[in-house]
């Protein structure tokens, strides 16, 4: 059945999101789908003294790459969320604006859209 096989895709990919988000960041305490980005801290240099500049700077373009990747992987496992919850609710496959069906092709490009061509926006690509 094709909607069982778009929920285990859903699934799958949320599975991937979580570790992805996992190895970048922490579960934002209290609130679901939040998360915050860790500092990475680079193991100390041969000299176990404090990290030089270089290695501030490098920590620093570390974690503005994290913010970038989490933000992302955050918005796109809620949307994954989003769907696996439409399922739930039997209400799965419906343009979010004008209930039409969204097209068979189109969810299996991408099981978390929520709206039909039309109605597309561009955060869900
Ligand atoms: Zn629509």
């Amino acid at each position: 059945m094709i909607l069982a096989e778009l929920k285990k895709s859903l699934e799958e990919e949320r599975d991937r999101l979580v570790t992805d988000l996992k190895s970048i960041a922490r579960p934002h305490p209290g609130v679901a789908g939040e998360w915050d980005t860790q500092f990475p801290k680079f193991e100390p240099g041969e000299s176990g003294s404090h990290a030089s500049q270089e290695e501030e700077a490098d920590e620093v373009e570390e974690y503005e790459n994290r913010l970038a990747a989490e933000g992302s992987l955050e918005t796109r496992l809620l949307a994954i969320n989003r769907a696996l919850e439409r399922i739930a609710h039997g209400t799965f496959g419906k343009c979010a604006t004008c209930s039409q069906p969204i097209p068979l092709e189109r969810l299996r490009a991408n099981p978390a859209a929520e709206h039909d061509m039309p109605h597309e926006k561009r955060i869900e690509s």
